[in-house]
């Protein structure tokens, strides 16, 4: 267990990191390049933002490429798909779509759901608030995926796999529910890549997306012991991160992640990569060695 604290030095390494990082590069790889031109309309951007964030899985190419076909799919308009379409129609638009195990009519019946729920709310902030307040970033994450598991606005069942899209950490332990972790990062934080859309959500309150990129790395650097990912894996790398920065834990997240996407980090121990990594001296591939070693 003591192998995975932090070194002392890491919260100065991991700023290095994070000053150092090339963002521009990144966020044209990352899904929230999609998202980002449409948040001038906060439903657009929060229905595009649940789209991507469901698609996120696979590497960045194809789900950039997913996230162009639905948009295409949507005529470019997401929010008005879903608020002004009528079922049958969100049916037959969707019906061959595909991205790894996520199919266009379980994005249909999603349609449905938010079509029902923008009737009576302006935003999906609302849904998480009803969970946050009484019970935290879990009670809003859970109170979030119930309002998207439906029912839909027509009465119609769930296709198979759809309500497993949206795990709640108070009813699986062993889910890191990053996809809805995702969500609210780009929505609620307002520091750049992301989009600041929710103000009643404290930064400090996030908790942190947990891939396998960042969850790689978050265990070599000693920001958690656990091997797989869980819930309280997420709680224990966000704890760890509040404690470099407490008013914004998940600001380290896009660097952790695209350190990984990128190639930047080869998830081995490689000299010629890992050289001039800033977090060499804290990652537990290298502790206790040299680069020529
Ligand atoms: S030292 Fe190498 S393996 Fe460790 S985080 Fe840096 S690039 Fe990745």
């Amino acid at each position: 267990m003591r192998a995975h604290r932090p070194t002392p030095q890491l919260a100065d390494h991991l700023e290095g990191l994070y000053r150092a990082f090339p963002f521009g590069r990144s966020v044209a790889d990352d899904p929230i390049a999609a998202v980002r031109p449409l948040a001038r309309d906060r439903r657009s951007a929060e229905v595009a933002a649940l789209c991507a964030a469901i698609l996120a899985v696979g590497n960045t190419t194809a789900i950039r490429a997913a996230v162009r076909r639905l948009g295409d799919l949507a005529d470019q308009d997401l929010g008005r798909f879903v608020a002004d379409l009528p079922g049958a129609a969100q049916r037959r638009a969707l019906a061959g779509f595909r991205h790894r195990w996520i199919r266009g009519d379980q994005l249909a019946y999603l349609a449905g759901v938010l079509g029902r729920y923008y009737a009576e709310h302006d935003s999906l902030e609302s849904a998480f608030l009803a969970g946050f307040d009484a019970g935290g970033f879990a009670g809003g994450v859970d109170a979030l995926a119930r309002t998207l598991r439906g029912p839909s606005g027509d009465g119609r069942r769930a296709p198979p796999g759809y309500r497993r899209l949206f795990p709640s950490p108070l009813d699986s332990a062993r889910s890191p529910c990053k996809r809805l972790t995702l969500l609210v990062r780009w929505l609620a934080r307002d520091r750049y890549p992301d989009l600041g859309l929710w103000r009643r959500v404290p930064t400090g309150e996030l908790r942190i997306p947990l891939d396998l990129h960042v969850h790689w790395i978050a265990y070599h650097l000693g920001l958690t012991a656990r091997r797989s990912r869980s819930w309280a894996a997420v709680e224990e790398v966000t704890e760890a991160l509040r404690r470099i920065d407490p008013l914004d834990p998940t600001r380290f997240d896009f660097v952790l992640c695209h350190t990984g996407i990128s190639g930047d980090c080869p998830k081995t121990r490689d000299p010629t990569v890992c050289g001039p990594c800033l977090v060499r001296p804290d990652c537990l591939m290298w502790r206790g060695r040299t680069v020529a070693a």
